[in-house]
């Protein structure tokens, strides 16, 4: 059984696809998407010995040790050519973590068709390396879960320059597109945070100029893609 933000990361792995799961823990999104049938072969990595014994532990109690490879290495580097791999996820992290894993490993993502990328936080990271790699992001899903939002960001390979606004980089193309709810109470939750901080720095004394800038940057940010 999954949670709702690991269901919603599964749900963007296709049918029959070869998946590695990069920092996979518990190994669940493997476990469940093999014992479903909607794949039969993937990679858990994991680069700490705890989660690796327990994603190892949890495949063999799932009784899965021969479609699942649970292998204890840094990133990308789980992968083998052999493996055949097309999909990667890469969940419960933060983007520059993430952003770093798929940098150090671009040589594996050349036959790679598609990223299932869940960034905790800085999302924008992630974007801005994915656009400069020619991934164009062809899906996202924002969802709450236990009083956190977490975006899901879906990439394909481009055979032409990817670019995308500061605006799509910061909001996401489609979830600013989409407006959901979920995306709507992220942002205007941002917004009266920052407001309330400026209202606080009105108060003080000696503040940064560029600080109060910044904050201000980002709400008008926040206004144009909520009511644009
Ligand atoms: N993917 C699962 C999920 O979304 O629920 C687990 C997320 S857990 C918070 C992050 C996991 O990533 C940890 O188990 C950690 O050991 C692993 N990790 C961190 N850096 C890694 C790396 N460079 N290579 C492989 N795994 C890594």
């Amino acid at each position: 059984h999954l949670t709702k933000r690991l269901t919603a990361v599964a749900n963007f792995v296709p049918q029959g696809a070869r998946l590695a799961d990069i920092g996979s823990d518990h190994a669940m999104v493997p476990i469940n998407l093999v014992a479903s049938g909607k794949i039969d072969y993937a990679v858990a990595g994991e680069v700490i010995t705890g989660p690796f014994s327990r994603a190892q532990a949890a495949v063999t109690d799932a009784g899965l040790a021969t479609q699942i490879q649970v292998r204890l290495a840094d990133g990308l580097a789980a992968i083998q050519a052999g493996d055949q791999i097309d999909t990667v996820v890469i969940a419960g992290m933060g983007g520059i973590l993430i952003r770093d894993i798929l940098a150090r490993g671009w040589r594996t993502l050349k036959t790679v068709k598609r990223l299932v990328l869940e960034p905790n936080v800085q999302e924008d990271v992630v974007r801005t390396w994915l656009a400069q790699q020619q991934f164009t992001i062809v899906a996202e899903s924002i969802l709450r879960e236990d009083n956190h939002t977490y975006e899901i960001i879906v990439a394909e390979p481009s055979d032409q320059p990817v670019n995308y606004t500061t605006q799509q980089i910061k909001f996401g193309p489609h979830l600013m597109q989409a407006q959901s709810p979920v995306f709507q109470a992220k942002w205007q939750h941002q917004l009266l945070t920052n407001q309330r901080i400026l209202a606080n720095l009105a108060q003080a004394q000696n503040v940064p100029q560029a600080k109060i800038a910044a904050l201000e940057t980002e709400n008008q940010q926040i206004m144009e893609v909520l009511h644009g």
